[in-house]
């Protein structure tokens, strides 16, 4: 050893004793940084779990027309009522539970096992998101015509923006058109996966009211009532999730066309002009929910990966012996919990810094829960082998309904392009052009800064 290593390695230790006394003295003993649940609302969701698990999942394997799902629904929905859990993403003023987006996401995890589930709750998509914007932005009128009776489940809505036409990845290119009539609107479009159109009894539809705006406030959003003239419902569109002709049931995906609908001006939610940004405050929370629903179905599917691992036996021991399958449960494992963190937090941040803070996060967590989503199903699907993707099994439809994930509530690559810009918009380019990591060049800053050293170590060789 030199001289020169020895004076460093007895100067190190000291500087960083140093340094880790001072912060030691000014970083506070406790942080808000918490991980545990209010053993109060732990009660509630360990009951939700039971409840859903119990009452809802054997409705599933029925085939039940709507009116027998909510004859089934309504003394599930007193409970519910009884227990303070009804429609629980609204403040109490408006009948809600005001519990905020960490909570609710808690929530969502435990009704996303079902889609059933969340009717028993009255907080199903979209019904949810609509009230939510009715609430923030909605006259009086509007309260007392639409909200409150859509907070009681005596009624139905849906969003009524995708057009077949045009990207419904890029709503500025939206083409339906609501043009001026004396004081009121007349719409013309066609709208399709308008979920839950068919049974909806009004439509929250965005349009563009006016052309020559630039992008963003070029779009209104109206308040339409399903029985409004020249609004006509053309079809339930068959899909991957649901294949067969079906017409007025729940999550069915309307394709509908606006022939001169003549709205009154009280059609009209919020200012004129103001529909790309009402829409966002209620697809931003929407997407945590979504991401805390996926994870309940991840959950479901990773218990049956699971289960069946320790009952399959194949070639000279059980799949839960055989190397892969563990590395399919790990793996499993991590990204769910990876994903359910990052939901979590992204709630969090929406309640305490509220919806732009948290605009990030719910990018990351929209396409990396999507993926998780796809992964795990996908993995417990493969270790049924033929019962997997048989319709003995539910894990079938969920691989169906999980890859839609991808790309509805914009997709994957929008999400992902909009962190990375986010993300770059904190990075500047070297001036030099080098990298700032450049190990000959800081080596060379290095030697100009220990000069004084290493002319010394240099001196005593
Ligand atoms: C189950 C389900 C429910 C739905 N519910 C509703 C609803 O209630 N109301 C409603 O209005 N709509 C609804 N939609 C529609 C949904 O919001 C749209 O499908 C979605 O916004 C994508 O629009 P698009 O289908 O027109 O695809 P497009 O916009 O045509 O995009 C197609 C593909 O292009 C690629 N792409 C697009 N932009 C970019 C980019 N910037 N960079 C790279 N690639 C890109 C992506 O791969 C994308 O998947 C629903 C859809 C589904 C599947």
């Amino acid at each position: 050893m030199t001289e020169a290593t020895a004076y460093l390695r007895f100067m190190v230790p000291a500087e960083v004793g140093q340094r880790s006394a001072l912060n030691r003295a000014s970083v506070p003993r406790r942080m808000a940084w918490d991980f545990s649940t209010d053993p109060e609302f732990q009660e509630q969701l360990d009951w939700m779990a039971t409840f859903v698990r119990e009452e809802i999942w054997p409705m599933e394997t029925l085939d039940l027309s709507l009116a027998q799902v909510k004859e089934l629904f309504l003394p599930l929905q007193a409970q519910v009522r009884e227990r303070g859990l009804w429609a629980a993403h609204l403040d109490p003023e408006l009948g809600g539970q005001g519990f905020g987006q960490l909570k609710l996401g808690l929530m969502h995890e435990i009704l996303g096992t079902s889609p059933l589930a969340p009717f028993a709750f009255g907080n199903q998509a979209p019904d949810s998101g609509n009230s939510e914007i009715i609430a923030m932005a909605g006259t009086q009128e509007q309260k007392d015509r639409y909200l409150y009776p859509l907070l009681n489940g005596d009624i139905h809505s849906a969003f009524s923006m995708t057009e077949p036409d045009s990207a419904g990845s890029d709503p500025t290119l939206l083409k339906t058109r609501a043009v001026k009539d004396g004081d009121g609107w007349v719409l013309n479009g066609r709208k399709w996966f308008t979920t839950n159109g068919s049974m909806a009894d009004f439509l929250i539809v965005m349009a563009v009211s006016d052309p020559d705006a630039r992008p963003h406030p070029r779009a209104s959003v109206f308040i339409v009532p399903t029985d409004t003239p020249g609004l006509d419902i053309i079809r339930d569109v068959p899909t991957m999730e649901h294949p067969e002709e079906r017409f007025g049931f729940l999550a069915g995906h309307s394709e509908i066309v606006y022939n001169d609908v003549r709205l009154g001006p009280e059609a009209l939610l919020g200012a004129e002009g103001a529909g790309f940004l009402i829409s966002q405050q209620r697809l931003y929370p929407g997407r945590i929910h979504h991401c805390m629903r996926w994870l309940g179905v991840a959950q479901r599917a990773f218990d049956m990966l699971c289960e069946r691992s320790l009952v399959r036996y194949s070639h000279g021991s059980l799949l839960s012996e055989k190397e892969t399958v563990q590395n399919w449960i790990a793996d499993s494992a991590a990204q769910i919990q990876a994903a359910r963190l990052m939901t979590l937090h992204a709630a969090w941040k929406m309640d305490t810094e509220g919806v732009m803070a948290a605009r990030r996060d719910i990018s990351l967590i929209k396409f990396f829960g999507a993926t998780v989503l796809h992964d795990v199903i996908d993995r417990a699907l493969q270790i049924h082998g033929s019962l997997g993707y048989s319709t003995d099994l539910p894990l079938e439809q969920m691989y169906r309904y999980a890859r839609a994930a991808r790309f509805y509530d914009g997709p994957d690559e929008v999400h992902r392009a909009s962190v990375a810009r986010q993300i770059l918009r904190t990075y500047e380019a070297p001036s030099d052009g080098v990298p700032t990591e450049h190990i000959p060049t800081r080596r060379e800053a290095a030697r100009e800064k220990f000069a004084w050293l290493l002319d010394q170590a240099t001196a005593n060789d």
